[in-house]
């Protein structure tokens, strides 16, 4: 079969590999369709702590199943799903409290990363992930849209950390799929306002044509200047503010467009060992709550797959284009420039 093979960053070779064949528990599908993701271009630029290269790379995607490994009904074959890239052991320390994201073993196997991924006409999916997260795509639900399942789960976790948004006045800095993803759920949980900060025109305006209420180009408009000109609270601030860029700017202008009393979710993680600085008064004069949000937990999850199967969200504005699987890296390079959102890669 045909695969993209990243053998060092940057060294990304479309090439034949051998047919996978399932191992015992494990199910083999032909991918019907991948999408790329941030997590993918940084893996394919600089490479990341959690892969062994040489690996078929690409972890978001819808398959159908082509055959099963020893103890695995026949059943499922023929059917159309989508999975994750990676479960929780279930029995650690973190996943007996219910905080199945922070689970220790959560590296050990992980598609596109220690397993074989997507950018490839065939997957094989290990027992572990499967059998928790194991989605039939019915009809009525879009295929691309199905796709969404990982990304979306992790925004749901995000807005689970900080129990929603409603009634809030909120700012999401960041317009790439993450944030865009943020402001719609954002809408559906009753946010009474929705500001999105970005650098870029091409993403506010997505941004825009999905319903926010301002955008705000930082590159040309001071968005401390726009805070404190605008009517939100008076001029005093965000109620809510989510960080989806995953840039120490961005971090530290987080704090800065939070009304004393609000809260701050840093979503978009920054590489370890960087520092940011921000002025302490906010936190304890100010009462600003600040959380963290990591991956995922099977209940955001379920909750994600019901928001895509509900047809509520609008995915398909977050794609930019379609390519074939002998042009991913071109997918890449575009994502890696600034221009795309994502990208849906067809075998
Ligand atoms: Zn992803
Ligand atoms: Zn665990």
């Amino acid at each position: 079969m045909k695969a993209a093979v990243l053998y060092s960053p940057g060294n990304l070779v479309f090439e034949e590999v051998e047919d996978p064949v399932p191992g015992p528990g494990e199910i083999l599908a032909r991918v019907k369709l991948a999408l790329t993701c941030g997590t993918d271009v940084k893996l394919y630029r600089r490479g990341h702590p959690y892969a062994r290269l040489p690996n078929i790379i690409g972890h978001e995607f819808i398959g159908v199943v082509e055959d099963v490994g020893e103890g695995v009904s026949r059943d499922i074959v023929g059917d159309t799903f989508v999975t994750m890239n990676t479960s929780p052991c279930g029995s650690c320390f973190f996943c007996r409290r219910g905080q199945e994201n922070l689970c220790v073993r959560l590296g050990e196997e992980i598609i596109g990363f220690t397993r074989p991924g997507a950018y490839s006409e065939m997957i094989v999916v290990p027992r572990r992930i499967w059998s928790r997260y194991y989605f039939r795509v019915g009809e009525g639900v879009d295929e691309v849209e199905a796709a969404f399942l990982e990304p979306l789960s992790t925004v749901v976790h995000g807005h689970s950390v900080i129990g929603g948004v409603s009634g809030d006045s909120v700012a999401i800095i960041g317009s790439g799929p993450i944030g865009l993803l943020h402001l719609q759920l954002s809408m559906i949980g009753g946010a009474s306002s929705v500001t999105v900060f970005d650098r870029h025109w091409e993403k506010l305006r997505v941004a825009e044509r999905l319903g926010a209420d301002h955008v705000v180009n930082v590159r040309e408009e001071d968005p401390i200047k726009f805070v404190s000109d605008s009517n939100i609270n008076g001029g005093l601030g965000f109620d809510t503010v989510i960080e989806a860029a995953g840039k120490r700017e961005a971090w530290e202008l987080a704090l800065k467009l939070v009304r004393k009393g609000g809260r701050v979710l840093f979503f978009g993680g920054l590489p370890k060992g960087v520092e940011v600085s921000f002025d302490s008064y906010m936190i304890h004069y100010g009462e600003v709550s600040v959380f963290g949000a990591f991956h995922t937990t099977p209940r955001s999850v379920r909750r994600a797959y019901e928001l895509i199967s509900s047809g509520r969200l609008r995915l398909r504005e977050l794609i930019s284009g379609e390519y074939r699987l002998r042009d991913v890296r071109e997918a890449l390079e575009s994502m890696a420039r600034g221009v795309s959102l994502k990208c849906v890669i067809r075998p």
